[in-house]
């Protein structure tokens, strides 16, 4: 079975009747970025640069970060790679900021949060990731994202750093795509005005299920609530899933979800486009949807969205 695994990885991502997708690797360093290339993902769905930042004693320069992206996207040749601006607060924090004493740090000044209050931090990241793209295929990703108004304010930093690099002469991407991460209620509940302002979606079930279900994703009191085939859930992911299509935009995943075993066929089924994972699931995944229908998997969705408990969604999806 190993030896079908490996052999399955290096065909393409397409399912027994013709549906292509993307099986894509989850990633934090330039290490991650080479074993992921060793496990032939198709690309690179998620790259937390907030390790970036964590494992440096000062905020990352313009140059330090744009060598690390220039790197990855070297190792990648024309394969995408898509990078997540800084993703800190919550429960990852940074030596040398200080972040507030906070009641709720997972409800408070984080990700995209303090890039919009804090613009120099973004700007600098935003400018290496531009200039990084005069040569490779970037994708640029916003995290936490909860309005309309947070995305235009991040578009407009980026057209700032873009008008800045043109007029110092510094060569960088003209046409980079710019894509938010689904991963708070709100953004769910206004993905049809986000899909029309940007070119992708992909939904983090981590804090996606943390926040629609209210369980701390980290709490082990609770841990058996936290559960991403709560039908709440899977219908956010579902509506997240028409709303990018309603706008022709692609959706791919990058929670841990993605690469659950009883959830492959499903999110193949409700339209996932691509599925991003730890670079040691890209096989099983890939396995999973090359050996699936995609008509199959769209009946079955359709089946599981009418239950209403986990017992019965269950159910359907171990038969
Ligand atoms: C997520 O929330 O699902 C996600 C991919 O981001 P992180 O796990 O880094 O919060
Ligand atoms: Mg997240």
């Amino acid at each position: 079975f190993e030896k079908e695994l490996e052999e399955s990885s290096a065909l393409p991502t397409v399912t027994k009747d013709g549906r292509k997708l993307e099986v894509c690797g989850n990633v934090g360093s330039l290490e991650d970025v080479k074993r992921a290339v060793q496990f032939q993902i198709d690309g690179i769905g998620l790259f937390r640069s907030e390790f970036l930042y964590m494992e440096s004693d000062h905020f990352p320069t313009e140059e330090e970060q744009f060598e690390v992206y220039s790197q990855a996207a070297e190792l990648l040749g024309d394969k995408e790679l898509t990078i997540r601006t800084l993703d800190i607060g919550g429960d990852k924090g940074l030596d040398y900021f200080e972040f507030p004493k906070e009641e709720n740090p997972f409800l408070g000044y984080r990700a995209i949060r303090i890039g919009l209050d804090q613009t120099s931090i973004l700007k600098t990241q935003l400018r290496a990731l531009l200039r990084a793209g005069a040569s490779g295929h970037i994708r640029i990703m916003f995290p936490m994202i909860i309005s309309v108004e947070e995305v235009l304010k991040a578009l407009q930093i980026l057209e700032e750093s873009r008008e800045e690099l043109a007029k110092e002469g510094v060569p960088y991407g003209a046409d980079l795509e710019v894509g938010v991460m689904i991963e708070t209620p709100a953004a769910v509940m206004m993905a049809e005005e986000l899909a029309e302002r940007v070119d992708f979606f992909s939904i983090g079930t981590n804090d996606l299920t943390q926040y629609f279900l209210a369980v701390d994703r980290g709490n082990q009191k609770i841990a058996a609530m936290y559960n991403s085939y709560h039908p709440a859930v899977l219908r956010a992911i579902y509506q997240t899933i028409r709303a990018g299509h309603k706008f022709g935009k692609k959706v791919g995943m990058c929670g841990e979800f993605a690469s659950d075993p009883k959830a492959v066929k499903l999110l193949l089924g409700m339209g996932l486009d691509e599925f991003s994972v730890s670079p040691g699931e890209a096989a099983n995944v890939k396995y999973q949807i090359r050996n699936a229908s995609a008509d199959e998997a769209e009946r079955l969705a359709k089946e599981v969205m009418k239950q209403p408990a986990v017992e019965d969604i269950m159910r359907l999806l171990e038969e």
